[in-house]
Order: C-alpha cells, then sequence, then structure tokens
C-alpha cells in the first residue's frame, strides 16, 4: 500500500503514526483536519505553508 499524503488541499506530506483520520480523509495533523480553522500551523517539521494557503 503506497503512502497516503494529506488531505488538506495545500499540504503534501505523508500520512504517519500521527496521522488523524476525519470524515473519511486522511490528514497529518490536527491542523489539517480541522481545516486551519483557527490558524493552527501544520505540525510537519518541513516548513509545510498549508496553513497560510488555507487562509487565502
Ligand atoms: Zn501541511
Ligand atoms: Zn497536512
Ligand atoms: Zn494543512
Amino acid at each position: 500500500m503506497p503512502d497516503k499524503t494529506c488531505a488538506c488541499p495545500h499540504c503534501k506530506c505523508v500520512l504517519g503514526a500521527d496521522a488523524v483520520m476525519k470524515d473519511g480523509e486522511g490528514y497529518c495533523c490536527q491542523g489539517c483536519a480541522e481545516h486551519h480553522a483557527h490558524g493552527e500551523p501544520c505540525a510537519a517539521p518541513t516548513g509545510c505553508e498549508c496553513a497560510k494557503s488555507a487562509k487565502g
């Protein structure tokens, strides 16, 4: 089974042990699972900027 990537539109992080399942989709972290509704940063250690992108 290939590695799944985060369902957050701007996030390309691979789902790991901390993956969060929500609405049948896998997210790499709680922030992504909540669509960064409260400005939560992505928990990825790669400097992923999906949280910024989500705010437009
Ligand atoms: Zn991300
Ligand atoms: Zn993510
Ligand atoms: Zn995200």
